[in-house]
């Protein structure tokens, strides 16, 4: 896994963490903030606090320490011209580490809200924050620091659950793993905690949860600040993957008051991309997971309130303003609403898959894929018409195509067309009532395990899955408030035919916009959407352009 490096300018990355602001860079924080005398041992912010100030070291010396209530490690100390902070002090969640004087002397204070005004109006000043505020909370994430502890078994899928669910949401963390480290039963003792209770998560050294489900771990770690559910929203977008991060950066930064609501963890698909090769700007490509905590900071820079681990359970459209209601019980009104909540790719029933997204497992066949088995052996899973079009294309670049079916055969679920292709091309084998069970590799795919009728398993030396058994879109919450085509997408603008709207009875003398659903006001952008072609590029244009039709409803 690869990742692009953050820089904007050429200077060395420690400057770049940790750099000195110049007497003129100073002065302009100073007029946002105030100036204040420390005294050594005094304690500026404390680890795990909620609300807390940005500081400027104008004279002595301050310190950062981060603690995970079991053991403390000094992060760096911060001399004149350097400055506090990381990636929480943006989005409004709780401080990773506590920043203590070492050295008496004077700061500058800056409260958050002043911080933000700040970075949105001087450019330069911006630059550098952002940039040390991301590169140091990618410095806690390798170093392991963080107010976090997970105790689990690397063998649980609820401890892999957890693992992916705080590293996708650029949480630091320690991994305690219970199968070899002798020092665990010490700190189970310590929280009381029985075996039966693994996986545990250990907030700020003080809350204990055990086996605690997504959403619980987001409130023990402040991911989320309360819902307003009074505060009529301009618009509320539905899911932060692509779409609705690309849909909630140009809404927050037109100046509307912007919800999100995303019931996993920010990226949607792509946040599961080791590697994103075709996204415009990034030619070294960029893992799923940086873009996504890149565009999160963004919409959150803007004034975007982003929700983690809250999912919209239905949405309220017999009245207006609409309302969504949330699945622990909230409801937040919304004059208009954007849904991209994208489309879940059925998987395998493989325990470790998720470590092989995009390193040797592939939920789609263009060229970019082919490339990456060039001469190689793949396996195609699925008796479809969209693995029977992967294994024909594939075909062309790899060495051998192995297509794992389920069934019989293909004939009960494929093209008559593409069932002759395939039995015509020597570099195809289908293998029916088959089915992969078990991957193995270090950091890609090496082995696939396929199990036969007779239940024997076999190994395959094969480096590259593709997973082409469908896709199913995320509309279960919306009931029957939009119209949906044959295959359940939300049918949108010129897609919606007269029959659609007269059973949609919409009110309006004009025509849905372009990505308008049957509902007025009510938009659907990204994988969810009927007809969108199933890339980061588009989902994320999709969002934009949802947002120009936004205002014009707001004007209606
Ligand atoms: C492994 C993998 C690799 C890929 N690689 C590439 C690539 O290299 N290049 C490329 O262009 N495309 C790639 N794609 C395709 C691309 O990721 C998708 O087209 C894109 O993510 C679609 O974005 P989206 O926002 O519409 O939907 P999604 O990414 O599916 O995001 C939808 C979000 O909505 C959330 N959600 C769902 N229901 C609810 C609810 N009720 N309430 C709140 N939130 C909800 C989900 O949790 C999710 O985060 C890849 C896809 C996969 C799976």
């Amino acid at each position: 896994m690869t990742s692009t490096p953050i820089p904007l300018t050429l200077a060395p990355r420690e400057e770049q963490v940790f750099p000195k602001l110049t007497p003129e860079q100073i002065a302009r924080v100073a007029a946002h903030g105030r100036r204040r005398r420390v005294q050594a041992g005094e304690v500026l912010i404390k680890a795990g606090q909620q609300h807390f100030p940005f500081f400027v070291v104008t004279e002595g010396q301050l310190e950062g320490v981060s603690s995970t209530g079991m053991t403390e490690e000094l992060i760096s100390p911060l001399d004149v011209g350097q400055f506090t902070g990381e990636l929480n002090l943006l989005t409004g969640r709780r401080g990773l580490a506590t920043i203590r004087v070492t050295r008496p002397g004077e700061v500058i204070e800056v409260k958050r809200d002043d911080l933000l005004a700040l970075i949105q109006t001087d450019a330069e000043l911006s630059e550098i924050f952002m940039r040390a505020f991301i590169l140091r909370r990618v410095a806690l994430i390798d170093r392991g620091f963080g107010d976090v502890v997970l105790l689990g078994s690397s063998y649980s899928a609820e401890t892999l659950r957890i693992q992916e669910f705080l590293s996708r949401n650029a949480q630091p963390y320690t991994y305690i793993d219970l199968d070899r480290d002798s020092a665990a039963q010490q700190f189970l003792d310590r929280f009381h905690v029985s075996p039966a209770d693994v996986p545990v998560v250990i907030c700020r050294g003080q809350t204990i949860l055990r086996n605690p489900t997504n959403a619980e771990i987001a409130d023990c770690v402040g991911f989320n600040q309360d819902i307003d559910a009074t505060r009529m929203r301009d618009v509320v977008i539905v899911g932060a993957g692509p779409a609705g991060l690309g849909a909630a950066v140009y809404a927050a930064s037109e100046g509307l008051d912007v919800l999100v609501l995303e019931s996993n963890s920010p990226g949607g698909q792509a946040g599961y991309s080791m590697r994103i090769e075709n996204y415009l700007g990034f030619p070294s490509g960029i893992t799923g997971l940086e873009l996504a905590t890149r565009a999160f900071t963004q919409a959150e820079k803007f004034g975007a309130q982003l929700m983690i681990a809250k999912s919209a359970a239905h949405l309220r459209c017999d009245r207006k303003p609409y309302a969504i209601e949330i699945d622990d019980g909230a409801s937040v009104p919304a004059r208009t609403v954007i849904i991209a909540t994208g489309a879940e790719y059925r998987g395998l029933p493989i325990e470790n898959i998720s470590r092989f997204n995009g390193a040797g497992v592939y939920y789609g066949a263009t060229a970019m894929e082919a490339r990456l088995c060039e001469g190689e052996d793949v396996i195609v899973v699925g008796g479809g018409n969209s693995a029977g079009q992967a294994a024909v294309f594939l075909a062309d670049h790899a060495r051998h195509v192995t297509m794992v079916v389920r069934s019989d055969g293909l004939s009960e679920s494929m093209s008559r067309y593409l069932i002759q292709r395939i039995e015509n091309n020597p570099a195809i084998t289908v293998r029916a009532n088959c089915q992969v069970v078990a991957l193995e590799g270090a950091a890609h795919v090496e082995r696939a395990w396929c199990r036969d009728a007779n239940g024997n398993n076999e190994p395959e030396n094969v480096r590259h899955i593709f997973v082409m058994t469908g896709a199913v879109p995320a509309t279960k919450w919306l009931e029957q408030c939009v119209a949906l085509d044959e295959d359940g997408f939300i049918k949108t603008g010129p897609d919606l035919s007269r029959d659609d709207l007269a059973a949609a009875h919409w009110p309006l003398a004009r025509p849905p916009h372009l990505l308008e659903t049957s509902l007025p006001g009510v938009f659907a952008v990204g994988d969810v959407r009927g007809g969108n072609i199933k890339r980061v590029a588009s989902a994320v244009g999709e969002g934009s352009i949802a947002v120009a039709f936004v205002h014009q409803v707001l004007r209606e």
